[in-house]
């Protein structure tokens, strides 16, 4: 090919390869840029003003990508030429997205990148990348605003337990689970009743503020004794109930008795004043197919009433046919 041939070949560059998209590209609903190797970008639309905030001119004056907007997946940044690394198409969910000169935490956008490669067709050689940039900060914020209200709902708002609701709704849903499995399948579910000792009396002696404390403190200690699987609720006022899964009445009566001495250890100051507390516990173990939930909370109940009438203080046990109270170790 002669020298004056080579001159006349089409110059192939980003632009060339990008100008058969373009109508196609004025359609897009998202924003997007077409950035070459070195990360200046050659092109975008208005969309990207939009999510940016930044005038055309702005855009275009930047060096690089960089410059306008940078990325961010996993803590991990991504700029223009962790981009450019790709080969092939690619969408990247959940990247953060940080306009430059809008630094604060509330101007972080959340976005789905699609990246389209461009190859030189006859070298192979990579031309630069077309990056779509979806926002989706308005729904990712919906979505955290039902999260956050479905949270609530089963929260109890000052011992940030479980609530009665969701601990009906999650024991009778673990219930109707074990009662359609054969019998060799099925694990215990056990209950544990637990209700402060004299409540009213720390109330009447120190006020409501410091009994509302005493009920902080004691859930937290709850939260630590058993485990995470299992379920710890406020069932009302001074009362709360635990659910323990795989746990047969002897072991659920072992983990009270843990909560009911660390109640009795721990150390309780309000206002330079130190209130002692202790609770009693009633535990009892669903018999599954025989009895309903909520006839296994009145053993446990009653274990409980067994406890209080026993000297408080103590954990006892409706093993399925009589009370049997627990040593205190
Ligand atoms: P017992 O050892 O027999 O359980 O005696 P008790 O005094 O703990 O039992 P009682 O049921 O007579 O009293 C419970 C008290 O709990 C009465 C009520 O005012 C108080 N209470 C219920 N809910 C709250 C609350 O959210 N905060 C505070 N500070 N007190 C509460
Ligand atoms: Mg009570
Ligand atoms: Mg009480």
């Amino acid at each position: 090919m002669s020298e004056a041939a080579k001159t006349l070949e089409p110059l192939i560059n980003i632009q060339s390869e990008f100008a058969r998209f373009e109508h196609f590209a004025k359609v897009l609903l998202d924003a997007y840029v077409l950035v070459d190797m070195e990360g200046r970008v050659v092109k975008s639309n208005t969309m990207l003003t939009q999510l940016t905030g930044l005038k055309t001119r702005q855009i275009m004056k930047a060096d690089n990508l960089d410059g306008i907007i940078t990325f961010e997946v996993d803590n991990k940044a991504l700029g223009y030429k962790n981009i450019a690394h790709y080969d092939t198409p690619i969408r990247i969910d959940e990247v953060r997205g940080h306009v430059a000169g809008k630094d604060k935490e509330e101007d972080t956008l959340n976005l789905i990148l699609g990246v389209y490669p461009f190859l030189n067709p006859k070298t192979n050689e990579k031309l630069g990348f077309f990056l779509l940039i979806r926002d989706v900060t308005a729904e990712t914020n919906l979505q955290g605003q039902y999260k956050d209200k479905a949270i609530q709902s089963i929260t109890d708002p000052l011992t940030t337990l479980f609530t009665r609701a969701y601990f009906e709704e999650y024991l009778s849903g673990q219930v109707t689970r074990m009662e359609v499995l054969p019998e060799n399948e099925r694990y215990p579910i056990s209950i544990v009743m637990c209700d402060i000792d004299f409540f009213k009396k720390i109330n009447d002696k120190y006020g409501h503020q410091a009994g509302d404390y005493v009920l902080r403190n004691v859930s937290r200690i709850m939260k630590h004794t058993f485990r995470k699987t299992d379920v710890c609720c406020r069932y009302g006022g001074e009362e709360f109930l635990v659910i323990l899964p795989a746990a047969n009445f002897e072991n659920a009566g072992l983990a009270a008795n843990k909560l009911r001495q660390a109640v009795q250890d721990e150390v309780i100051i309000f206002e330079d004043t130190h209130i002692p507390v202790t609770l009693s516990c009633g535990v009892s173990t669903i018999m599954i197919g025989q009895e309903t939930y909520p006839e296994a909370m009145g053993r446990a109940d009653a274990a409980l009433y067994e406890s209080k009438h026993n000297g408080r203080n103590l954990v006892s046990i409706h093993d399925g046919a009589k009370i049997v109270g627990t040593p205190r170790t």
